[in-house]
């Protein structure tokens, strides 16, 4: 139903109450927006929209995406989807539902909209890439019977369906490729690599580098993310997508480590763990579409990024 009061901008966010999503209302807020967070809770916490609690522009609503959604809003950012390998792979097919469901439904609530929709996608999409870096050109490399492949294949089916609504129904859409970002409120034990690194360092354990720690990933800092899913978003009909996301910056994960270590001054030995399956080998966001399109580049390097997630999980978990 129409609405009678309120001009300012509502918003809904899926997965708003997880690492990104979080972050993304707390900038949408900042705005002016009035913003509607949908999340089952599955990876996210509710302690990352405590500091929202009685936000009169803020309203959370506990909900699985793969199970059909009816109100009204302005714009929807969809990122409901478990985004670590150990949480994505717990259940595999209740990821490819999230993906897939999700996206039919929330593409659905847009169209009966007519609201503009945009899908967080992923660098996954590239699997282990055979063009480096990735453009967005690059169709991928990707294993479609994998352990990663409910996750790599649910996202990927995600966008041919945003296409199909764009091309069939004439829906406004925009897919952003989002490369491995971090920050604070990334869950401590979700098992990716920023935080674990950090948590072991912190409590000076052993850090666990899977293979000989030379496969590459380039890593970007959640408010410069932030404000890439935001410039996207404010786009016009023109702009689609896909566009990657992501901090150019290349680092071999035996050279974050390293960084970790110094960060942080821990003395945690380095011990290596077996490499697991279809672990891509390398990583690199080609974002000269995103610069051009945009006028978006990221702006905080990898070491101040690392002493601000640093700082946060010291005075979140560090015991
Ligand atoms: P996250 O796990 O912290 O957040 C995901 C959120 O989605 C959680 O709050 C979770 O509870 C919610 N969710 C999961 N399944 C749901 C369902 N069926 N219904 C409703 N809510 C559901 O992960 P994140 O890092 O914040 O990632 C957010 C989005 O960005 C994901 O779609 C992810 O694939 C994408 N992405 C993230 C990265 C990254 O490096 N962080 C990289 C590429 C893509
Ligand atoms: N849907 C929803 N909210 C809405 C409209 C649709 O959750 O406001 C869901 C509904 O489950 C539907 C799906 O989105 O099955 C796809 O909608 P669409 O209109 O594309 O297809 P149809 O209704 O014809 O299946
Ligand atoms: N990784 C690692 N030690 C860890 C966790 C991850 O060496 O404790 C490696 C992992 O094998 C991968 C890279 O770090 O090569 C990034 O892993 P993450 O799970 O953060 O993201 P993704 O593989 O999805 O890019």
């Amino acid at each position: 139903m129409a609405r009678i009061y309120g001009s300012e901008r509502r918003v809904l966010v899926t997965g708003g109450a997880g690492f990104l999503g979080s972050h993304l209302i707390d900038r949408l807020l900042d705005k002016g927006c009035e913003v509607v967070c949908v999340d089952n809770l599955f990876t996210g916490a509710k302690r990352n929209l405590y500091h929202l609690s009685g936000h009169p522009r803020f309203e959370f609503i506990r909900h699985d995406v793969t199970f059909p959604l009816y109100l009204e809003v302005d714009e929807i950012y969809n990122l409901a989807c478990p985004a670590s390998p150990i949480h994505y792979q717990h259940d595999p097919v209740a990821t490819t539902k999230t993906s897939v469901h999700g996206a039919i439904n929330m593409l659905g609530l847009a169209k009966r909209l007519r609201c503009k929709i945009l899908q967080a996608s992923t660098s996954e999409v590239y699997g282990d890439p055979a063009v480096h870096p990735q453009t967005e050109d690059y169709w991928g490399n990707v294993n479609p019977i994998g352990p990663r492949s409910c996750y790599d294949e649910g996202k990927r089916c995600a966008e041919t369906l945003f296409f199909d609504y764009h091309r069939q129904h004439g829906l406004e859409i925009k897919v952003a490729r989002i490369f491995n970002t971090y920050g604070p409120r990334m869950h401590p034990a979700d098992g990716r690599v920023v935080s674990n690194f950090i948590m072991q360092a912190l409590r000076g354990e052993p850090i666990t580098i899977y293979g000989e720690g030379q496969q590459t990933r380039s890593f970007c800092y959640v408010d410069d993310l932030v404000d890439g899913l935001m410039r996207l978003m404010d786009t016009g009909p023109e702009i689609t997508g896909p566009i990657n996301i992501g901090n150019p910056g290349e680092f071999t994960m035996r050279q974050l480590a390293d960084q970790v270590l110094a960060l942080t001054g821990s003395m945690s030995p380095i011990e290596h763990r077996p490499l697991p399956p279809d672990d891509p080998r390398q990583r690199q966001p080609d974002i000269t579409l995103a610069t051009r399109v945009l006028g978006w580049t990221p702006k905080v390097s990898l070491a101040e990024g690392l002493k601000s997630t640093i700082d946060y999980f010291a005075g979140a978990y560090a015991s």
